[in-house]
This record gives structure tokens, C-alpha cells and sequence, in this order.
């Protein structure tokens, strides 16, 4: 006999917590709070506290929860058409492609979902580039990644991911890659050959502690891979969207790659959206039947996005992150010894190593959640600040002091 599901506000938040375990794949391990509700830089938990999100999913909410322009779009959309399919027209996809054609300066648009799509769609483009336009011999192409590197999940981003937990007991691993050390134009230039297809960066590095590169970095990459008749591609999933104070962040170094990869806040925090930019001359490898996905570029996923665009075409978030990003650099300076033994940012944006006598990111993190402030940490004792770009001047320099009070 069955019986009827409890509903989700019948219960607390411990029994919401404990009621997962045995039914939810154990690939997370979530801070201990159940988020019901959100508005702006704010959620609240199932018990009625308020916490602010000062990881803002991973920079997927760099509009903050429900930012109303883009509710208003998915509404809309919602109310005419949600899903045809690529195997018709819709009315909402040239608008979006010509958007984000024109907001990244780059030709043609490749509409997927995830980040990890968009990373394995670039990769397809690269390598059919690399053969029927470079001319590299059949199965022989090389893609060049970098030491640290974080792109997604799938079995072949996982094949180049150093990370050990990421990486182990996933093979076997899909061959063509060669790793680099990051920031490293050196070792750059001596992994660049004629089967080169692509090199794919990060312009600063999420995942592994939002290391950013030197000045140069990203400039030199682009020097060499255009010396070397290959594609630059720019992993933006995190970087981009005003997330560093630009559209992109390799627009620091005036950088324009071959190809750029978008997602996260590319779907407003709405729905999932992502998608691969690149030169008319490189995407045009592909014919009818050779990529393709089901949900890729939906008329509710175009609208979103399209919304996106939009509020990012007036330069007012970039604008508003590299503005709060110096208060959040000289809050984080003035922690520096007190707590803080490094951090590295850019516009709204940070990696802060914790002292680990002080704890590691995780306990650090839980002692921030008891203070209502919402972080994750990413490995050992660095903990990640990316909050909306929305967040007001009195939220970030509440959220510093609160962590500097904790770490005291
Ligand atoms: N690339 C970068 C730089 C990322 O930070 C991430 C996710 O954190 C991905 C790709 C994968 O995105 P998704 O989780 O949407 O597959």
C-alpha cells in the first residue's frame, strides 16, 4: 500500500534534511539549512530565517533571486510558448542569438543548457574545426587545458580534471587533452603543436579558489594560440555576465577569444541556459544532425536569457560589481592577518584562504550559516564570496564584518 507524500512545509527543516539521505544520491554535502523561499540577495528557510546569499549559486544568481524584470519575461513566456523543439522555428531564438551575439562581439551562437554542455559542444566545434579547416589528420586533434582546471562532470571533462575526487573511477578517460600548468605561458607555448585544436582556459579559475591569473595572462594565451593556428576558448560559465566588474572577464585583458562558453547566469537563476559563442569561421563546421539537444535554446530558455541580455546591455551591473568590488576588496584587506591569510578578487568576486587553525572552509561555513550569512567553501580553508550583483552597499559590509567577527 502506498501512502499520499507528506507535503514539504509540514516539516521542519531536519526532518526535511534527514527525509533525503536515503532516497538522494549522495554526490553533495549541502549545508544543513532548507531554503524555501528568496528575494534579491535574501532566502528564507522553511522555519522563517532570513540568511544572505553570498554564494548566489555558484554565480548563477548574479541578478539575485527573482530579479522582477526576468520573473516577468518567464511569466510571460510561460503564458505563450514553452517548448517546440529545434525541429521548428520559434519566435523568441533569433532575438537571443542576435543578443548574445552582439553583447560578446562574437558571430554565432550555439544554444545548449548546462555549463557542462557547453563545454562538451565547444570541444565538438574545436576538434571538427581543427580537421576540416586546420587540417589536423583524422582523430589526432589535441586540446590544451590547464592545471586546476574545473569545466563540469561529464566523463570527458572529468578525463582532464586533476581533481582527484572529480577524476577517479570514472574511467577510462576520453584522450586529446593535454594539461598545463595555469597561468604558465611558458609551458603554454611548448604544448602547442599541429594537432593543436584549441586551448580552453578559465580567464580565472572558480572552482580552485578564484585564482586569477597574472596581467598578460590572458593576452599572451591569445598571442600564442593565434601564432599557433589554434582556437582560444574561454570558459566564462562562472567568470562571466558582469560576475568580475565586465561582461567578461577577459575583457580586463581586451581579450576577444575564438570561442567563448556561457551558462550559470545565463539563465537568470530561472532555468538552466547555456551556450557556446563563437567566430562565424569555426562554428560553421556544423551541418544539420551533427550537435544538437531537445531543450537547447527553448522559447522559455530564449526569453530568459534574452531578458539577461538585456539588463546586462546598459553596463549597469558591471558597473555596480566593479564598484562594490572595492569594498569587498578593502573589507577583505582589512581581515588580512586577522583571520585571513590571502584572498584574491575581482569585481564582486573572492577566494579567501582562512587561517586553518582557525577551521577549515567548511566549519567556517557553518559558523557563518548560525550568523545568517550563506558561503561554500571550495577546497581546505578557502571559502568563495560571489554574491548578486544586486546586493545593496550596507548587505556586503554587513557580510564582512560578520565574517571578520566570526574568524576574531
Ligand atoms: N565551467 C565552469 C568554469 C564552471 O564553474 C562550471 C560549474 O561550476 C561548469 C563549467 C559546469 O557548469 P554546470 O554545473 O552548469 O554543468
Amino acid at each position: 500500500m502506498t501512502t499520499a507524500p507528506t507535503r514539504t512545509a509540514d516539516r521542519s527543516s531536519a526532518e526535511l534534511i534527514e527525509a533525503e539521505s536515503p532516497v538522494l544520491a549522495h554526490n553533495y554535502h549541502p549545508l544543513p539549512v532548507v531554503i524555501a523561499r528568496a528575494e534579491g540577495a535574501w532566502v528564507e528557510d522553511v522555519e522563517g530565517r532570513r540568511y544572505l546569499d553570498m554564494l548566489a549559486g555558484y554565480s548563477a544568481l548574479n541578478f539575485g533571486h527573482r530579479h522582477p524584470t526576468l520573473i516577468e519575461a518567464a511569466h510571460r513566456q510561460l503564458d505563450a510558448l514553452t517548448l517546440t523543439s529545434r525541429a521548428f522555428h520559434h519566435d523568441r531564438l533569433a532575438g537571443f542569438a542576435e543578443g548574445l551575439a552582439q553583447l560578446t562581439g562574437l558571430d554565432m551562437v550555439l544554444p545548449m543548457n548546462t555549463g557542462a554542455e557547453a563545454v562538451e559542444s565547444g570541444i565538438k566545434v574545436a576538434r571538427k574545426w581543427a580537421y576540416e579547416v586546420k587540417g589536423v589528420p583524422t582523430d589526432q586533434a589535441t586540446i590544451v587545458v590547464a592545471s586546476g582546471n574545473f569545466h563540469g562532470r561529464t566523463t570527458t571533462i572529468v578525463s582532464f580534471s586533476d581533481d582527484e575526487d572529480a577524476h577517479a573511477g570514472f574511467g577510462p578517460y576520453t584522450p586529446g587533452f593535454r594539461t598545463v600548468p595555469y597561468n604558465d605561458l611558458a609551458a603554454l607555448e611548448a604544448a602547442l603543436d599541429d594537432t593543436t585544436a584549441a586551448v580552453l582556459i578559465e580567464p580565472i579559475q572558480g572552482e580552485a579558489g578564484v585564482l586569477i591569473p597574472d596581467d598578460g595572462y590572458l593576452a599572451g594565451v591569445r598571442e600564442l594560440t593565434t601564432r599557433a593556428g589554434c582556437l582560444m576558448i574561454a570558459d566564462e560559465i562562472q567568470s562571466g555576465l558582469g560576475r568580475t566588474g565586465t561582461t567578461l572577464a577577459v575583457d580586463h585583458e581586451r581579450v576577444r577569444p575564438d570561442v567563448v562558453l556561457l551558462g550559470k547566469a545565463l539563465g537568470g537563476g530561472i532555468v538552466p541556459v547555456s551556450a557556446v559563442v563563437a567566430r562565424r569561421e569555426v562554428m560553421s563546421v556544423l551541418g544539420p544532425g551533427q550537435h544538437g539537444s531537445t531543450f537547447g535554446g527553448n522559447p522559455l530558455a530564449a526569453a530568459v536569457g534574452t531578458a539577461v541580455i538585456d539588463l546586462l546591455s546598459t553596463g549597469a551591473f558591471q558597473a555596480r560589481a566593479a564598484e562594490l568590488g572595492k569594498i569587498l576588496h578593502s573589507g577583505l584587506t582589512d581581515l588580512l592577518g586577522h583571520g585571513v591569510t590571502a584572498f584574491r578578487s575581482r569585481g564582486l568576486w573572492a577566494g579567501v584562504d582562512i587561517d586553518p587553525a582557525l577551521g577549515t572552509g567548511r566549519t567556517l561555513s557553518e559558523r557563518l550559516l548560525r550568523e545568517g550569512i550563506l558561503v561554500k567553501d571550495t577546497h581546505g580553508s578557502t571559502i568563495r564570496l560571489a554574491p548578486p550583483l544586486t546586493i545593496t552597499e550596507d548587505e556586503l559590509t554587513s557580510a564582512i564584518e560578520t565574517l571578520g567577527r566570526v574568524l576574531a
